[in-house]
């Protein structure tokens, strides 16, 4: 039987992640014994054929995780549009015996790739009558099989999540607003900011929670009264009233208004200027937001659906239907391509038709939940209590080290808890605030521009309260009528409020309602896939390792880069993933002397056979004896002329750094959810008052009471008993070494 022959090809507009993809798409099937092409210039290349279909091997995708656009090169091809030009691409594809594919590209793309398929037979009948092809040709690839990868900036493809390359573009967008935010505070001035999204506010709605501005308009819900731009004006005059030096409001490019008439950047620029006599800028970010490096999330994402669509494809059955490869809730899915796409033109239509409410609600509950949380964000003053309601004294404090976007946590925790009503205290300096009165009340602007801030405003600790310091304690909660406590932090945290609950019956002062949000960079935290934290540390990761394999210009060389993460591999492994090094080594396996003869075999087979550069990422405690400088010296040793080795360990800078957009928004969601929930159990006051650590999981928020914490972590090591991020160890071998790609692996990632 002759082998499978699998085509690749990027299309439409370009986003960052897409080479990610290629280089997974291409690995994954040269690994299950495919052939593999690329088709160059996305459809334009598929109909001219020639030149732009060419077979391809390992190395074509060597050195291109971390570039922006895609190397297959991609454009906008106005024949595919046509029957005559698909059939020509049908054509080209049965020349090269290609009957697999796998499209990346936007929902233009996904729409031709599904007619592409539909039309096939006919094509192939027609080929044959017009000796274009033989009849044994057209038997041989009956069928086209597709799996589509969505590669959009926008987010606006339902099916799944996260589309790659949408979360880089956030990292544009919150850069450019933070540096815009500083810049306009200086001078008072007001900013209008427009970013990408036709049909989708996703990028604006998160851009500006995110980044904190002040107002933000989206195609999907226009805003709901026709003399809007006063409305939009009171908030902001009241918002300088109080003392805010700048105002911000994102524009998508598709916002309009209620009667579907578009609502430009200069149209809100003149609006301001002219009710407010302001002093008004406009930046259109463009392009800005389609370039550069792809964030490690984009790069995961993009190497996961891509080694399960390879995967898809190279086992779809004849006849079998196009699959859409996405991610829900932090698992692989495929889904129904049609579907996906039709679902997808539907949300196009309802805001074309002024069916909001529709749009919205197709939008999912995420986006909807986003906007009525930015709604009270950007609020310039809080909703005042209501007469009679019960006003709860709600402590607030981060614990353990400092994790990227505990800021963003506890702004939001302030806003909400005030726009309830209720009276947010900060405890500074963690529970050394509680040991030692360090308790105060805050205000709504006294957290003002914290979001995109890193470090920790409030100051956090890793003291872990003992003995005495629970009188103290007591004696703090009392004196301030502390009714409950949200603690935004690391284990520290969730240690000690566990032994606060554990020791209610000695001091009455601890039962109160307490809940623990995760924000640490090791990701560790019992009930939570993900930490507050550690997808800024995993950028400051990869960024870092970008720039050293960049220093390897001239010589062989093999680089150890040791993480942090104490005994959770998760930083190590996903960074591994999106740097593409071969080897990583996580505390949760160890190191053992076999395994380093096998690395070092490795090393040596691959720099003998021509590769220049080697990276392994070790985990700062994959083994206490095995230290990134010993293993530094044993492959130095072994490795003698072939290649030399060097070491970086990242330290501290993974702690530090301004929250990436992921991040402050999932603070900004877990404390809008934990104080709702604090409320609610503050209101049913049951005698035994509950404490519990929340997370999200399989794309639910969820609670865990933190009695159960001691049974479902592994408490020595300080990491949960299952890690779900372990089952994608396999992913980064084999995209790392051809040899071992043979194995396994893409079942796994479609969740069986
Ligand atoms: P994106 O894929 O980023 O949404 P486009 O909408 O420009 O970008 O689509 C990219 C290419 O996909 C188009 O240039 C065209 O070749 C093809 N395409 C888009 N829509 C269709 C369609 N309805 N029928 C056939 N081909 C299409």
């Amino acid at each position: 039987m002759s082998k499978k022959r699998l085509g690749v090809l990027t299309s439409g507009g370009d986003a960052q992640g897409m080479n990610a993809a290629v280089r997974a798409v291409v690995r994954a099937a040269l690994g299950k014994g495919a052939d593999v092409y690329a088709i160059y210039e996305g459809y334009q290349g598929m109909i001219l054929g020639d030149n732009y279909i060419r077979q391809v091997q390992w190395d074509i995708v060597g050195g291109i995780l971390q570039k922006g656009g895609t190397v297959f090169g991609t454009a906008r091809s106005p024949e595919f549009r046509t029957r005559e030009g698909r059939r020509k691409a049908v054509r080209n594809l049965i020349v090269h015996g290609i009957d697999r594919l796998v499209i990346i590209g936007g929902d233009g793309s996904l729409t031709g790739a599904n007619l592409l398929r539909q039309e096939w037979t006919d094509h192939l009948r027609d080929l044959v009558a017009s000796g274009d092809i033989s009849q044994e040709s057209a038997d041989e690839h009956a069928y086209l099989s597709i799996a589509g990868l969505v590669g959009s900036i926008d987010n606006d493809m339902l099916g799944t999540d996260m589309t790659i390359g949408a979360d880089t573009a956030l990292h544009r967008i919150t850069e450019a607003v933070d540096a815009i935010t500083s810049t306009a505070a200086s001078h008072q001035r007001a900013f209008v900011v427009e970013v990408m999204g036709r049909n989708c506010g996703y990028l604006a709605l998160m851009g500006a929670l995110a980044s904190g501005a002040d107002w933000v308009l989206i195609p999907e819900s226009p805003p709901n009264v026709q003399d809007w731009e006063d409305k939009m004006c009171d908030i902001l005059r009241k918002g300088r009233q109080i003392g805010r030096r700048d105002s911000i409001v994102i524009v998508a490019e598709g916002a309009q208004d209620l009667n579907g008439n578009p609502i430009t950047s200069d149209y809100v620029k003149k609006i301001l200027e002219e009710k407010m006599g302001e002093d008004v800028r406009v930046t259109v970010l463009g392009h800005v937001q389609r370039g550069g490096a792809p964030s490690a999330y984009d790069r995961v994402l993009a190497t996961l659906v891509g080694v399960a669509a390879a995967e898809t494809v190279l086992n779809a059955g004849p006849g079998d239907e196009a699959l859409l490869i996405g991610i829900r809730d932090n698992k692989v899915t495929a889904l129904p391509l049609m579907e996906c796409v039709e679902r997808t033109h539907a949300i196009n239509r309802a805001i074309r038709e002024r069916n909001y409410e529709e749009a919205l609600e197709l939008r999912g509950r995420s986006f909807k939940e986003s906007f009525r949380m930015l709604r009270t964000l950007v609020r310039a003053t809080p909703h005042p209590p209501r007469p009679g309601q019960k006003r709860f004294r709600v402590g607030i404090m981060n614990a353990g080290g400092p994790a990227p976007g505990m800021n963003a946590a506890v702004r939001a925790a302030v806003r909400l808890t005030i726009d309830r009503g209720h009276i947010p205290l900060g405890i500074y300096r963690g529970f050394r605030g509680l040991i030692n009165d360090d308790v105060r009340e805050l205000e709504w602007m006294s957290v003002n521009g914290w979001s995109p801030t890193g470090g920790s405003e409030l100051g956090t600790s890793r003291k872990l309260p003992k003995g005495s310091d629970l009188y103290a304690i007591a004696r703090t909660i009392e004196n301030h009528h502390i009714d409950a406590l949200m603690i935004i932090g690391g284990w520290t945290g969730y240690e000690a409020a566990l032994h606060m609950h554990e020791e209610r019956r000695n001091f009455p002062a601890f039962n109160i309602p307490m809940i623990c949000i995760p924000a640490t960079i090791n990701n560790n935290l019992p009930g939570a896939e993900l930490s507050i934290g550690a997808d800024t540390a995993l950028n400051s990761i990869v960024e870092a390792v970008d720039k050293i394999k960049q220093s390897a210009v001239a010589s062989n060389r093999c680089f150890i880069v040791e993480v942090m993460g104490r005994n959770c591999g998760y930083l190590a492994l996903m960074s591994a993933m999106a740097t593409g090094a071969e080897r990583v080594y996580l505390p949760e396996e160890g190191i053992t002397l076999n395994d380093l003869q096998a690395d070092v075999h490795m090393l040596v087979d691959g720099f003998q056979q021509g590769k220049r550069l080697g990276l392994m990422i070790r985990n700062e405690n994959a083994n206490p004896l095995y230290t990134t400088t010993f293993l530094a010296a044993l492959f130095e040793q072994e490795g003698g002329d072939l290649f030399d080795v060097r070491t970086a360990i990242l330290g501290h800078l993974q702690q530090g750094g301004n929250p990436t957009p992921f991040d402050r928004i999932m603070a900004t969601r877990m404390t809008a959810h934990a104080v709702e929930y604090l409320e609610q159990v503050l209101n049913e006051n049951e005698e035994d008052k509950p404490a519990v650590c929340m997370g999200m999981t399989q794309g639910q928020m969820r609670l865990t009471p933190l009695y159960e914490v001691p049974r479902i972590m592994d408490m020595r090591n300080q990491r949960p008993k299952h890690e779900w991020w372990m089952d994608l160890r396999s992913i980064v071998r084999i995209l790392a070494h051809p040899s071992r790609s043979t194995a396994q692996y893409g079942d796994d990632l479609l969740g069986s």
